[in-house]
């Protein structure tokens, strides 16, 4: 019976390694994604399809895409906004833009 015990704590430990070595490569890859900007924003290179149009979340407000899609940190649907709009946001929200 003790023995049983052992080896249920033990492989709570090995779920528990796994799942944090799990959560920070997925914690790594979120700060990399490409969508989400860091320093001054250029709205006008993110709207590269030039429809001045942009994608951005209502949440993570830097977070901005030309394209439709979902936020990688909070899991939003990105808000089709004008640039007009996105530059608002960000200047109301304390984000560096270039103008
Ligand atoms: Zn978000």
């Amino acid at each position: 019976m003790a023995f049983k015990k052992g080896r249920i704590i033990s492989l709570m430990i090995v779920f528990l390694f796994l799942f944090t070595a799990l959560s920070c490569a997925q914690e790594a890859k979120k700060e990399t994604d490409p969508v989400i900007r860091h320093g001054v924003i250029d709205l006008k290179a993110i709207d590269e399809n030039k429809d001045g149009k942009v994608f951005q979340d209502q949440m993570d407000w830097n977070v901005i895409s030309d394209k439709p899609g979902k936020c990688p940190l909070c899991g939003m649907t990105l808000k089709e906004v004008t640039l007009e709009e996105a530059k608002e946001e960000l200047i109301n929200n304390d984000f560096k833009i270039k103008q």
